[in-house]
């Protein structure tokens, strides 16, 4: 088995898909690994560490020769990856709804695509769950980032001078990413509200200190939804929504957003005339600005000025954390492929429930049900 790490070729990638630490588990399963000079430096590892861990350094093309697995964070061009044995696997985030082309160039070139993002969000997998280790990061860079914007302090502070009052930061969506960020706005002395579409959240935002503000009058989803996923809202619930967001949001200091529904745009939680009503030098960080973003003139990586707010948000959050989301998301791939590895046949052998739920191309044709559907 011989594994290729790649450096990114994606604008503003800066993370790596294999660390120095999980390029030498790869070897002590009897795998050989080639990693891409440089592909490491990004995120702070040098070649030298990987060439310590056992791994051969070299040009792409040299990485790539005969390689049975390719592993990326963003899935490179096909064209790109000319010289993998015939059938390679290539496991990255794929953005399958967002890249069907690619998904077909894929199958066109008789690669084997495995989209970490269709990880099925079931017990054994959390280990693997590539979604969940970056979303937890940009949860966390987002306050951070947001607090830097703010031109006041986030706790209170009583000082000789007077008293500093505790910034007030609102959590639009409850899933990974904005349990870390309520996480880590009560850490920096916030007083924080949270919202959700879906019921179990109420008790998640309670544990961690912060407070529930729910639609009352129009039923959400129950419990976590399915697969701890969210569906569109019917026009009921988004109108209540509104009302509720309207009376809440002008005396927030702070709002994160990180409202998500899988292989759709993200749903429209603040509207302009709603940001009107915010005090001027607020802040509001939109992390699914990438996917069409929850807030109304938000733009990726442009800090924009509405009505004296600050609308903020990256095309891609844990790139700015890149060691960490490194570190983590290696760990994801290695999990992920060493859980089904066959030491008699030296390789990984998937099973049905997650290697049909990833797969995306198989011999030639796109095989997945989730996108063929
Ligand atoms: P996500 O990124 O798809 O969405 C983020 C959040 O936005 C979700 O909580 C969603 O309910 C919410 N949302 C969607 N539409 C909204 C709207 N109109 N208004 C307000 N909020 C809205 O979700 P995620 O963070 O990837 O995961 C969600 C949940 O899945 C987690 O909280 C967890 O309970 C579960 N999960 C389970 C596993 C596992 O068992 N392996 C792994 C990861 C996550």
């Amino acid at each position: 088995m011989r594994i290729a790490v790649l450096q990114e070729r994606a604008a503003g990638e800066t993370r790596v898909a294999a660390t120095p630490e999980t390029v030498k588990k790869f070897i002590a399963l009897g795998a050989s690994v080639a990693v891409e000079r440089g592909a490491g430096e990004t995120a702070c590892i040098p070649d030298a560490l990987y060439e310590d861990a056992g791994a051969e350094l070299g040009l792409a093309a040299d990485a790539l020769r005969g390689a049975d697995i390719v592993l990326a964070v963003q899935a490179p061009e096909p064209a790109a990856l000319a010289g993998a044995a015939p059938g390679a696997w290539v496991a990255a985030i794929f953005d399958p709804f967002g890249e069907r082309a690619r998904v077909e160039a894929y199958a066109r070139a008789g690669l084997e695509a495995l989209a970490m993002e269709f990880m099925p969000r079931i017990t054994r997998a959390q280990s693997m769950d590539v979604l969940s280790s970056q979303s937890n990061l940009a949860g966390y860079k987002a306050v951070l980032a947001a607090a830097n914007a703010y031109g006041r302090a986030f706790p209170m502070m009583m000082t000789a001078a007077g008293t500093v009052a505790a910034a007030k930061v609102f959590v639009m969506g409850v899933g990974v990413a904005g349990l870390q960020a309520i996480a880590t706005a009560r850490r920096l002395g916030a007083q924080v509200s949270a919202t959700d579409v879906r019921s179990a959240t109420r008790e998640q935002i309670q544990s961690l200190g912060a407070k529930p503000v729910f639609v009352e009058n129009v039923a959400g989803i129950e419990g976590e939804g399915s697969g701890g996923y969210a569906t569109e809202m019917s026009e009921e619930y988004q109108k209540a929504q509104a009302e509720l967001v309207s009376s809440h949001i002008a005396k927030q200091d702070i709002v994160i957003t990180t409202a998500l529904i899988p292989g759709r745009a993200a749903p429209r939680l603040i509207s302009d005339a709603q940001i009107a009503t915010m005090k001027p030098g607020s802040v509001i960080f939109d992390l699914a600005v990438a996917q069409g973003g929850n807030v109304e003139g938000s733009v990726a990586d442009q800090t924009v000025d509405r009505h004296g707010v600050r609308i903020m948000g990256y095309s891609n959050t844990p790139a700015a954390l890149a060691a960490d989301a490194s570190a983590l998301y290696a760990r994801n791939l290695y999990n992920f492929l060493s859980a089904f590895w066959d030491k008699e046949q030296g390789k990984p052998v998937l099973d049905a429930e997650i290697g049909n739920a990833v797969r995306l191309t198989q011999g030639g044709a796109v095989v997945n049900e989730r996108i063929k559907g």
